[in-house]
């Protein structure tokens, strides 16, 4: 699932490609993806609109239009965007094209069909709750403390907690735990002033690492040229069950903590 570093990298990526572009048609090959408004109210709220800006807040991408609304996007478990020509080959899972008035077209394709797009005129409408940006200046050890406090469920799924923090999911959390050899389920309030101080630099080090290798692929994400990204190359333990840990030995293990399948090294990160 795309987290924070791939939706980053997209964002990143389509920023020369969409800003001062207008959106000349829509077509909706699975009209579902589309959360608000009803599909008719969509297509006419959008064609004709310029792209203002790209930004991104946590897991979502928000592209600001030219009559001031948002189009939103989350690309959930399976969700990439990617950038053609249109008279390019049809992608098999495109839900959604955009076509834009240089000739490109954006389409998002999703397998699974669990991503959402929202159009709305108050961005808050869609993201509200959300915990602080891990990657902000305002970011800091002293917030992720406070934070953190008074959670007692386990610090991987705290990490997950988009109310805690905005942007991770579980190929990150697991490596920010690995990076600072804590077991994925000691209580978060339990957690001392240093194991926090830990995770804070850990959050940010694993974060930017994987935005400049441009995102984890372990699946189906692409970056809007249809590119792979390389993050996954240095995952220590995401995704590399029954391999060895590469800083002390023993093989990664898998368990379930509140039913995300969480990867970690037994010995490194030992519960005692
Ligand atoms: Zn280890």
């Amino acid at each position: 699932m795309p987290e924070l570093p791939e939706v980053e990298t997209i964002k990143n990526d389509l920023l020369p490609h969409l800003l001062g572009r207008c959106f000349t048609a829509v077509n909706l090959l699975w009209a579902k993806s589309v959360k608000k408004p009803p599909a008719k109210e969509f297509c006419s709220i959008l064609i004709g609109t310029t792209v203002d800006r790209l930004s991104r807040r946590g897991k979502y991408l928000i592209l600001r239009l030219s009559n001031s609304y948002n189009l939103i996007i989350h690309l959930r478990m399976s969700g990439t965007l990617l950038l053609r020509r249109s008279n390019a080959e049809p992608d098999p899972y495109a839900r959604v094209i955009f076509d834009l008035d240089d000739g490109n077209q954006l389409r998002f394709c999703d397998v699974r069909k669990l991503g959402t797009i929202y159009l709305v005129a108050d961005e808050k409408s869609i993201i509200h709750d959300m915990g602080p940006e891990p990657l902000e200046p305002a970011f800091s050890a002293e917030v992720l403390k406070e934070r953190l406090k008074k959670r007692t469920a386990p610090i991987k799924a705290v990490l997950c907690n988009q109310k805690v923090v905005a942007g991770i999911g579980n190929m990150y959390a697991d490596e920010i735990l690995h990076n600072v050899k804590i077991h994925p389920l000691k209580k978060a309030a339990g957690l001392s002033d240093n194991e926090i101080k830990k995770i804070y630099k850990a959050t940010i080090n694993v974060l930017k690492t994987a935005i400049e290798n441009k995102g984890a692929t372990v699946s189906n994400y692409k970056n809007p040229s249809g590119e792979a990204g390389t993050a996954q190359d240095y995952f220590k333990v995401a995704h590399r069950f029954t391999k060895p840990c590469p800083t002390c030995g023993p093989e990664i293990t898998r368990i379930k903590v509140r039913g995300r399948g969480t990867y970690f090294c037994p010995k490194c990160q030992s519960a005692d």
